[in-house]
């Protein structure tokens, strides 16, 4: 796949990059290690205090990387905006945290002193996905440098200019050269950069084959990583919600970032009791949905980001039509240019079809009915994911079971799924395993080192 930003609402080339060759990956691994050496010393208090300066340059140039996020990925200029500045909040929420977080953990023995240390690891490659191109990389770059370590990322083929603005903010903060680099490299070249012994540790947001290569490489090296992977999120309301916001909130979550969100309710699961009502309400809203360039402040839903995403989906909802899927609004690729896809919503899925069992990575939502909240769980762990859930009910007895029986790294109860940097982010099953954000996000790329003192 060629590095280069293609405008998904035209499908028109702004720009092509060389990827970088072996001997140009070897300067920036040294560079990295260099870098790190005087990184780990510096006081946390300074680490700190580079990252909130990094939260205002995210800050003062929102509008810029907003659009420039637009131009490569074709989610609305406003979400676009919005996520530069949850990237300056997720900046602000380590730099002010992070030496807390971090401080030596005191453990009682009798006669004997212990505690814990938390010291850097060195060198961490980052491959991170088109998505969220800035509040992905933040999300990792965040605790990662607070914590001492110094960042490599390898950012996906499509958002190349934005990977180049973020190593930008680093820079312009402040950040001495070398403590987050950009690489320029394709998917190919990443199993050399994690085998290199002078890289310490990887993390992987992205597909589950891209992460089975990434984590199977770390592995074998014996080197830590965090695998954030797809999703198929399930949406449950039961009767007692308040089912005016639960079908507000079903459409945003299912359309939310054009339909290309690891946590976009994808698999929307109403009780029979409200199904009916819930259906048409939901169809007419989702029909309602204006889809056109991502620029005008009035569209709701952009391009699927690349031409691969629009075959991707549009080939699940086929063949989950042949299984014998009924469509109930939308069902096939708008004309081009661009790589536009509508809000559709399919129902009566059997077993076996991709809007089952499969994650769609655009704005199409599987319904499902269930006869009881039994059901509505079994339907809710019947795929191999398990990241976020969302489940809508005012019955305190039923909340707790929602909690405790779904197969999910996140329960959220009347409300949207949210990566946020005060609670744990990741998933278990297919989902992949580690942490992103709050202090468990931060402890993942450490030595935790055990200090006994007689
Ligand atoms: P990919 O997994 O193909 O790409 C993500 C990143 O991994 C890119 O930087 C890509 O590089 C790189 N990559 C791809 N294959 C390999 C490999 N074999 N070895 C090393 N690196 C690799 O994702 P898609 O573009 O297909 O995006 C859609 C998928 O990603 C969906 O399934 C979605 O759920 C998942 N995703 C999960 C998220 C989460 O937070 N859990 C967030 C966003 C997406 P290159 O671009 O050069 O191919």
């Amino acid at each position: 796949m060629a590095i280069a930003t293609v405008n998904p609402a035209t499908g028109e080339e702004l720009k092509r990059f060389e990827a970088l060759d072996r001997e140009q990956i070897d300067e920036k691994i040294e560079r990295a290690v260099g870098a790190f050496r005087g990184w780990r010393e510096t006081p946390v208090q300074e680490r700190c205090r580079l990252m909130a300066r990094a939260a205002e340059v995210l800050e003062e140039r929102a509008e810029e990387f907003g659009r420039l996020i637009t131009t490569e990925m074709g989610k609305p200029l406003a979400a676009a905006v919005a996520e530069v500045r949850k990237s300056a909040r997720g900046c602000r929420y380590y730099a002010q945290n992070a030496a807390r977080f971090l401080a030596d953990e005191e453990v009682e023995l009798e006669g004997a002193r212990a505690f814990v240390r938390y010291q850097p690891l060195g060198p961490v490659l980052a491959v991170m996905p088109w998505n969220f191109p800035f509040w992905q990389v933040f999300r990792f770059a965040a605790p990662a440098l607070t914590a001492g370590n110094v960042g490599l990322l390898k950012h996906a083929s499509n958002v190349p200019q934005s990977a180049l603005a973020i190593e930008e903010v680093f820079r312009q903060a402040g950040f001495p050269e070398g403590v987050f680099q950009t690489l320029l490299i394709g998917a190919s070249q990443v199993r050399d950069v994690i085998s290199d012994p002078r890289v310490r540790a990887a993390t992987l947001t992205g597909s589950t084959p891209a992460g089975r290569d990434v984590g199977g490489e770390a592995g074998r090296n014996i080197k830590p990583s965090v695998l954030e992977l797809g999703g198929s999120d399930p949406f449950i309301v039961m009767p007692s919600a308040d089912l005016d916001r639960a079908l507000d909130t079903a459409v945003t979550s299912r359309t939310l970032n054009n339909g290309q969100s690891c946590i976009n309710a994808k698999r929307i699961i109403v009780h029979r009791q409200i199904a009916e009502e819930f259906t048409r309400r939901f169809v007419e809203k989702m029909a309602s949905l204006k889809v056109g360039d991502p620029m005008d402040e009035t569209t709701d839903m952009g391009p699927l980001a690349m031409p691969s995403i629009l075959e991707g989906v549009d080939e699940q909802v086929r063949r989950s039509v042949e299984a014998g899927a009924k469509v109930l609004t939308g069902g096939k690729p708008l004309d081009g240019p661009g790589y536009f896809y509508p809000p559709t919503v399919l129902a009566e899925i059997p077993e076996g079809a991709p809007a089952r069992e499969e994650e769609i990575f655009g704005p199409v939502a599987s319904l499902f009915t269930a006869r009881d909240i039994d059901e509505a769980i079994r339907l809710a762990n019947e795929t191999p994911f398990g990241l976020g859930s969302s489940a809508w009910t005012n019955d305190p007895e039923e909340q707790e079971r929602f909690v405790d029986e779904i197969e999910a790294g996140m329960v959220y109860i009347n409300r949207l799924v949210e990566s946020t940097p005060e609670v744990p982010f990741g998933g278990v099953k297919s989902s992949g395993y580690g942490r992103e954000l709050s202090h468990f996000g931060i402890r993942e790329f450490v030595n935790v080192k055990t200090v006994w003192i007689d």
